[in-house]
């Protein structure tokens, strides 16, 4: 350790070098900024270095990626250059080309000073330049399950010297059919090897997964199961499907929404939001998986560099996107999976900084918002109601009437058919602005309430809602 400490200069034990990481490697983690190990890192770091499989639960922002690329760098770099061609010593696989990209990066960050090489293989860009790059046999290879499955097919890849093998977002994988591929993957490296699993959720199938190909695992773990991050404040919009542009452009002429990610279920929804962001005048940028490679890394980088403020995103494509201040998440619509909702949320409130995640939810959302209300073990605050609910105090016949889903044959909250009077007034957020955290840190929680079930009083505390009143 006193070399560590030489080399650091600072006459203090480092935090990393009492896991373990020594020399170059500690000198990059510490020129990283990397002072202090995360929990993960402290947890999962020391085991691997002991030649132990992981099996981790952990969401992006965890810290988790150094904490599986610390213990594969400190190894390789032990073992000086041992390459033999078309082969790769350490193999990582993650569901998306974004969240591949991301790892590498890091890698570049932790490996700086030390002689290691990486390669990435993803879906979407040229295959040639991929299989030029593995050619010479690589140290770390990032990869996507597809793109790697067709290389080993067609032999200009060999996984029989893979002695390291990282499996990162095991759940998403799994959401996105990779599982059987990752199984073949998984056999075609080395069997001696020392593999680690990492996944934000653990179903069962991911725990039939590291049954399967984990030994002896040491488990770690960072963040409850489905619980979404304290930081990030949350809450709902009632609105209906055709008022939520309206409603989102609202929201985001307020200043404070400075780092905005606004997810859609599908690609097509994503496409729409951008196109009326764009028409209601707001630059935004957009990633899904029918954009080109190219056209993804833009988006992002646009966002992440802050020429645009908004990035609307699907699920699949922002999976494992980190960029730093995101200060507010928006959920056009809620996921089909309800799980996908924690990791929409978890974009924001990252590194200890605040975050606010809306929801704007449709009558036909409402067992969604139920599903996601189970698995967060919260209600979400309302913010807003956009639904017209009818003044209880000047037309008493009809208040029982708006939540009542037997009642609404029109689809509208009415029997009518008509539009109740007094929807869409106002800003629609209350008093305080919509940037400010109190407007929905509970302040208008409604106690015990289930949304559109029962009538106003027992939603909005007795009283008309907030955001009407303003
Ligand atoms: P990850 O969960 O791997 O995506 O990491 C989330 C973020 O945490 C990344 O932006 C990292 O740069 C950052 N990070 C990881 N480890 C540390 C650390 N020990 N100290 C400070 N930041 C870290």
């Amino acid at each position: 350790m006193t070399n560590e400490n030489t080399l650091l200069g600072t006459g203090e034990l480092s935090g990393f070098a009492a896991l373990g990481i020594t020399g170059a490697l500690l000198k990059a983690t510490h020129a990283a900024g990397f002072t202090e190990p995360k929990p993960i890192q402290t947890q999962a770091i020391p085991p691997q270095l002991e030649g132990r499989d992981i099996f981790g639960i952990a969401q992006t922002g965890s810290g988790k990626t150094a904490a599986f690329a610390l213990p594969i760098l400190s190894k390789i770099i032990a073992l000086g250059t041992k390459r033999r061609p078309k082969t790769a010593r350490a193999l990582i696989l993650a569901p998306t080309r974004e969240l591949a990209v991301q790892i590498e990066d890091m890698i570049k960050l932790l490996a700086k000073g030390a002689h290691v090489s990486t390669a990435l293989v993803l879906g979407g860009v040229s295959r040639f330049s991929q299989v030029k790059k593995v050619a010479p046999g690589v140290d770390i290879l990032i990869a996507t399950p597809g793109r790697l499955t067709d290389l080993v097919r067609e032999g200009d890849l060999v996984l029989a010297d893979t002695k390291w093998l990282v499996l990162d977002e095991g759940d998403r994988m799994l959401d996105m059919g990779f599982i059987n591929d990752v199984k073949r993957i998984a056999k075609a490296t080395a069997p001696d090897r020392q593999t680690v699993l990492f996944s934000a959720t653990m179903p069962a199938e991911i725990a039939e997964l590291a049954k399967g190909l984990l030994k002896n695992p040491i488990r770690v773990e960072v963040a409850p199961h489905s619980t979404a991050a304290a930081e990030i404040v949350q809450g709902v919009v009632f609105a209906r499907t055709k008022q939520k542009r309206q409603v989102l452009s609202t929201m985001l002429a307020d200043e404070a929404m400075k780092s905005v990610i606004i997810f859609s279920r599908t690609k097509h929804g994503a496409d729409r939001v951008t196109k009326d962001l764009e028409r209601d005048g707001f630059k935004a940028a957009v990633i899904h998986g029918n954009k080109s490679q190219n056209a993804r890394q833009k988006a992002l980088n646009d966002f992440r560099e802050g020429s645009v403020r908004i990035l609307v995103a699907t699920d699949i494509a922002a999976r494992g996107i980190d960029v730093p201040g995101i200060s507010h998440v928006v959920n056009f619509d809620l996921p089909d999976e309800a799980e996908s909702y924690v990791h929409r949320i978890g974009r924001t409130g990252r590194n200890g900084m605040d975050g606010i995640a809306i929801t704007l939810c449709d009558p036909s959302e409402n067992s969604k918002l139920r599903q996601v209300e189970r698995i967060i073990r919260t209600k979400l605050p309302i913010v807003a109601d956009h639904l017209g609910s009818p003044d209880p105090l000047r037309n008493p016949a009809e208040k029982n009437e708006r939540f009542e889903p037997a009642n609404d044959r029109n689809g509208n909250g009415r029997r009518d058919g008509r539009r109740p009077g007094g929807e869409n007034k106002g800003n629609g957020f209350g008093k305080k602005r919509f940037g400010d955290k109190p407007a929905f840190a509970g302040e208008r929680k409604p106690e015990g309430a289930k949304p559109f079930k029962g009538n106003n009083k027992r939603r909005f505390g007795g009283k008309r809602p907030a955001a009407r009143a303003a």
